[in-house]
């Protein structure tokens, strides 16, 4: 452990795994990470968990940050409402979702997700079908870690524990999600589903329109979207897109639903809104669902402290003139494919690489059994931190994830740079990822020698 590393011994901080030694980030250049041992890690996922679209240190942002917190930092929604969030609404409608009406500030992803549940239930219940809330989703997906969007994923790893709290809801289950290239597998469970609940008693289909965390870059055929639109036409039900890490321009598009073949009824976003330097996210709907609100109860009466506070979403509306000055999003669109182009080459010999996939800087790799490139790895073998550490000593900062523990969905690494990054940044990630799976292959076939 070097010096300035934080672990569970020496901390007074709750760690998230008490024996691993946090390494302490001092400051940040772009996409540099100043370390406090004096190593500079390139930062390959905007912070590690696709966040600082903008880069550290944008200083447009920290300047509207700066003049926000002297003019007013703080107000409550349950008495105010500032024009801060009002332009941000505004300017978010009119730039980034021409097709939304409506926007409701959080402050972070789960409560984005949390809030879209509630605005779901609302819809139903004002219009006067207070039977529908079953909400279905594909298993395979992360939606937060609050109670209400947990109960929307179903990867066994992560729900272990709370299974106790968390609402019983319908999953697609991955295999017949994820390997479905006709996308008619996924829609006959999706089918399935709605019988076995009554698709009267269906609130909503929730889902990432491209996965982030859970497989990077995954995004089922166009067949499935297009059938999943009949169906919310026949049925009733809404389509809730969580682009809390694919919003923003993360995928080549203001949100990867444009280039869907529906227009979502609500759309969560959070991550690239702030982009780092405020914890910021948001729940959008159309016209149609405010209207059934404002028609019925009149009332959303929910929400959290920070909700919509001006310092935050004076960094919104800083981040969005960058992102559109910067023509940012179109950049991402341009230089996304031969991104993924070479990340295909850098890692095609790698026996342990299943597959490499993407959409504009949201890019995936998924890791598997070197031995028959089939099989994912015991999850024991704690891959997920053999990723993160490798790759801090080869220089890059990645995310990864834990195998699924349903036996079908394995590790995945996920590769998301700012939109800032060079030419040359984004070719030296790449390398530091390959030099990076190098490792862990290696360290991989020699654990798994000395089981066998
Ligand atoms: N939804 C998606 C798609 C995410 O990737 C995440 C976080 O990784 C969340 C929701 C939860 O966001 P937060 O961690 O800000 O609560």
């Amino acid at each position: 452990m070097s010096a300035t590393a934080v672990s569970g011994e020496t901390s007074k901080l709750l760690p998230r795994h008490s024996g691993f030694a946090y390494p302490s980030v001092e400051s940040a250049d772009g996409v540099w990470l100043n370390l406090g041992d004096g190593r500079r890690i390139l930062d390959a996922c905007s912070g590690g968990s696709m966040t600082t679209c903008l880069g550290h240190g944008n200083e447009a942002v920290i300047a509207a940050a700066a003049e926000q917190g002297r003019a007013l930092s703080y107000s409550y929604n349950h008495h105010f409402t500032n024009e801060p969030q009002e332009r941000l609404a505004a300017e978010l409608i009119e730039r980034a979702a021409p097709a939304m009406a409506r926007v409701r500030f959080t402050c972070g992803g789960s409560e984005a997700n949390e809030t879209a549940l509630r605005l779901i239930r609302a819809y139903h219940v004002d219009r006067g079908e207070e039977q529908r809330w079953r909400i279905v989703s594909p298993a395979q997906a992360y939606h937060g870690s609050l109670i209400g969007p947990l109960a929307l994923c179903g990867r066994p790893a992560l729900r272990r524990d709370w299974d106790p709290y968390l609402s019983p809801q319908p999953h697609l289950s991955p295999g017949a999600w994820h390997r479905d290239p006709s996308g008619g597998e996924s829609l006959a469970a999706l089918d399935a589903l709605l019988d076995e609940a009554g698709p009267g008693n269906v609130a909503a289909y929730f889902c990432e329109p491209v996965s982030a965390a859970a497989a990077p870059g995954f995004s089922p055929p166009v067949r499935f979207w297009e059938g999943l639109a009949e169906r919310r036409e026949r049925h009733g039900f809404l389509i809730c897109c969580d682009e809390v890490a694919s919003g923003m321009g993360r995928t080549g598009s203001w949100f990867a639903s444009d280039r869907l073949p529906f227009v979502s009824d609500i759309i969560t976003t959070g991550k690239g809104l702030g982009a780092g330097y405020a914890p910021l996210s948001a729940v959008l709907c159309t016209e149609e669902v405010y209207a059934a609100l404002d028609r019925g109860s009149g009332e959303f009466d929910h929400g959290h402290t920070w909700d919509g506070a001006p310092l935050p979403c004076a960094v919104g509306l800083a981040v969005l003139a960058e992102l559109v000055d910067g023509d940012l999003v179109a950049r991402v669109d341009a230089a996304g494919p031969p991104l993924l182009e070479r990340l295909h080459e850098r890692l095609t010999d790698q026996a342990m690489v299943r597959e490499v996939r993407g959409k504009g800087f949201l890019l995936g790799a998924e890791l598997v059994d070197p031995r028959d490139g089939e099989t994912p790895l015991p999850e024991d073998l704690g891959l997920e931190r053999l990723v993160v550490e490798r790759g801090l000593a080869a220089g890059v900062l990645l995310a990864a994830t834990s195998t699924a523990g349903d036996g079908f969905v394995a590790d995945q690494v996920a590769l998301a740079p700012a939109f800032t990054a060079s030419e040359d940044e984004l070719e030296a990630m790449v390398e530091r990822v390959g030099e990076t799976l190098e490792a862990v292959e290696l360290e991989v076939v020699a654990r798994l020698g000395a089981r066998s």
